[in-house]
């Protein structure tokens, strides 16, 4: 299938690991050209470096902190510098810490806030108006199974996941007469350093192992493994095709079968 990327110019937030990454890396094997921002200087130039090798796109990595509207600001300016325009928008970010209610502190939710909500409020501000212009767009947010089931221990991540999902909800109905799309897709359990992080927090709680606590999960999805961060891409770089054209507010989850409500 030709997803009629080719020579289009997608901005993916957090891109120097884990789903981001993937993304990035699919969107360019299907020919677009890439901003990609993350804080660490050295991971986002070695994964800059293994993208431009491996499919020959261009690629512009920014560091930049999501939590720093200056930063977003600078990352879609870079963007038009270099290519003058984003077609594509994948709005991504680190998990906020996990934890019970009384772990967080108002700051740790002013800090969840600014990370997963006004990053996709302002990534997307940067773009839209050039979107609106040219009357195409794919804006795809990366969110989580939480919204449609919330995952136990992650308070902050299932509330603000929920907002994006409203703001995308809305804004997705604003946008469409431009041929812009909104959409987001909710990771299930994928094999990322954030997940294996994720159990050795777990294990060390519960004096289990990551392996136990891996078995856990995967107990819970009916394919029984976790999922590989390229499938995770596959789908996104789907959302982001002129094949998907007719596909607006939607969350699609890629989760071998975790969320087990009927819609
Ligand atoms: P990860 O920790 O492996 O990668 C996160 C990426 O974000 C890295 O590139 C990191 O450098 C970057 N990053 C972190 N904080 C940043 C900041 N303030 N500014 C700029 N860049 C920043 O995580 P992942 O597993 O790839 O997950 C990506 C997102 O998807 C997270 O929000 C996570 O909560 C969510 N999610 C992941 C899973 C999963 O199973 N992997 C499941 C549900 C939701």
């Amino acid at each position: 299938m030709d997803l009629g990327l080719s020579g289009k110019v997608a901005l993916v937030a957090a891109a120097s690991r884990g789903l981001g990454r993937a993304v990035a890396e699919e969107l360019a094997h299907e020919g677009a050209h890439l901003v990609i921002c993350a804080r660490g200087a050295d991971a986002l130039r070695e994964t800059a470096a293994f993208i431009r090798a491996a499919t020959g796109a261009r690629v512009v990595e920014v560091v930049a902190d999501l939590s720093s509207m200056p930063d977003i600001a600078r990352v879609v300016e870079r963007a038009h510098t270099e290519f003058g325009r984003v077609d594509v928008l994948v709005t991504n970010g680190g998990g906020p810490p996990a934890g019970p209610f009384e772990a967080h502190s108002a700051e740790a939710w002013a800090e969840a806030v600014r990370q997963n909500l006004v990053s996709v409020v302002e990534l997307t501000r940067g773009v839209l108006p050039g979107m609106k212009e040219r009357r195409w767009g794919r804006i795809i947010n990366v969110t989580s199974i939480a919204v449609k089931q919330p995952v136990d221990n992650l308070i902050l991540s299932n509330s603000v996941r929920a907002a994006v999902t409203g703001f995308a909800r809305t804004l997705a109905n604003e946008v469409a007469p431009f041929g812009i799309t909104v959409n987001n897709v909710m990771p299930g359990y994928t094999r990322t350093q954030r997940v294996v992080e994720l159990a050795e927090r777990n294990a060390a709680l519960k004096h289990t192992s990551a392996d136990a606590e891996r078995a856990v999960w995967e107990s819970q999805i009916p394919m029984a493994r976790l999922g590989e961060p390229a499938e995770f891409a596959a789908m996104v770089a789907f959302l982001a095709s002129d094949r998907a054209s007719y596909t607006t507010g939607a969350s699609i989850p890629v989760d071998g079968g975790w969320i087990k409500a009927l819609l």
